[in-house]
């Protein structure tokens, strides 16, 4: 006769046998919902993808651009395919594979690796989970006014070294230039803006008033795309009001106040040039998303044309901020580095400094 304890069943397995396979049952199970429900490392096959462009949200759903003037809803679904893993999963400015076959919604099966990007987080703080704002983005056109607001070397050097961090490539926009004449400044404005080119970074003269610059600007546009950023009044609007034509500013106007209240959290956007050469940007406040927290170490690196002087330095580590035998202190001296250009460093770094210390304090 059988142990009842150990032989209980008709089929010979034990309690104990049957409480483990069943429990393995379960273990298989779950894999197997877990396996349906999170995304695939890769299924994708190129049979009836197309490739789009997001532009902007539209409540729970995207718009994509398949072709110029040719948009169209799309949505993610849980086995979307990440080419950026540890950050948002689309953001206005990817590019995406969709599969229009399912339903009047397209779906996106893919969204591919990004450039470029524009951060609510720091890069250096690699980490953390990145919310991205816009993706692919080639240009911060810096737009600085001839006149007033009045030119700041301070605010462009400080989007130099942001859209460096974001691996953008930083422009100088020189707006208003229907006014320079008025400026008593305009001289340093002139040495100012040849110094950065100088340096790498090219300058614009733009009046959206004469319309002066406008076309150079739309020609360095040419399948690119570029965000504005400057203080308020310089005229990043009616920049793009001009660039992309009253018709497409005005519908984003009206389409942002139809999102309102609504749950999205940003209304960045991307504008089709007229000519469909080229995106603007549109985005409400682009200062915080340079928001970031730079090691004051760092910081000496985004100024680029301290890096010839850097390996005369006497110390190793030089931060060329009061050492002796500093060679980029020393080339401020000479007037090969202007003063102004070396203050904007100093104020950083002091600020960056600053950060550093009361974040060690808070720890
Ligand atoms: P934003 O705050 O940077 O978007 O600046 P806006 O586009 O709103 O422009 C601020 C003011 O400057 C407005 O009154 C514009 O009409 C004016 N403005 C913009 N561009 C020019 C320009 O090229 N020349 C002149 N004279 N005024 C301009
Ligand atoms: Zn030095």
């Amino acid at each position: 006769m059988r142990v009842a304890k150990d032989f209980d069943r008709e089929d010979g397995f034990s309690t104990e046998q049957i409480r483990r396979s069943r429990n393995d049952r379960e273990r298989r199970k779950d894999i197997r919902h877990k396996e349906r429900h999170s995304p695939k490392v890769f299924e994708t096959t190129s049979r009836d993808l197309i490739t789009a462009r997001i532009l902007r949200t539209e409540g729970a759903y995207l718009i994509a651009e398949t072709a110029p003037d040719e948009m169209i809803r799309c949505r993610t679904i849980k086995s979307t395919v990440s080419g950026n893993p540890t950050a948002s999963l689309v953001a206005v400015g990817d590019t995406v594979l969709i599969d229009k076959s399912e339903s009047d919604i397209a779906v996106i099966r893919e969204v591919l690796p990004r450039k470029t990007k524009l951060s609510r987080r720091a890069h250096t703080r690699r980490d953390q989970f990145e919310q991205v704002i816009a993706a692919n983005i080639d240009y911060v056109g810096i737009v600085q006014s001839a006149f007033e607001p009045p030119f700041r070397t301070g605010i462009i050097d400080r989007y130099i070294v942001a859209a460096l961090e974001g691996e953008l490539r930083p422009i100088i926009i020189l707006n208003k230039s229907d006014l320079l004449a008025k400026d008593e400044r305009a001289e340093f404005i002139a040495e100012a803006l040849i110094y950065y080119k100088s340096i790498g970074y090219e300058h614009y003269l733009t009046s959206t008033t004469t319309n002066e610059g406008i076309n150079d600007l739309k020609d360095v546009l040419h399948d690119k795309t570029i965000v504005f950023a400057g203080k308020s009044g310089v005229g990043k609007s009616s920049l793009l009001n001009t660039l992309c034509g009253e018709e497409i500013a005005k519908t984003q106007v009206l389409m942002k106040k139809g999102l309102r209240g609504m749950h999205t959290t940003t209304t960045v956007a991307m504008l089709p040039l007229p000519d469909h050469s080229g995106y603007v940007v549109d985005t409400p406040g682009i200062k915080e998303f340079f928001h970031f927290d730079l090691e004051p170490d760092q910081i000496r690196f985004r100024f680029v044309e301290f890096q010839k002087f850097q390996e005369q330095c006497k110390m190793t580590n030089c931060l060329h901020i009061h050492e002796p035998g500093c060679a980029v202190s020393e080339a401020v001296d000479n007037d090969i580095i202007p003063e102004w250009r070396y203050n904007s460093y100093l104020a950083f770094w002091e600020e960056a400094e600053r950060e550093r210390k009361a974040r060690i304090g808070g720890i």
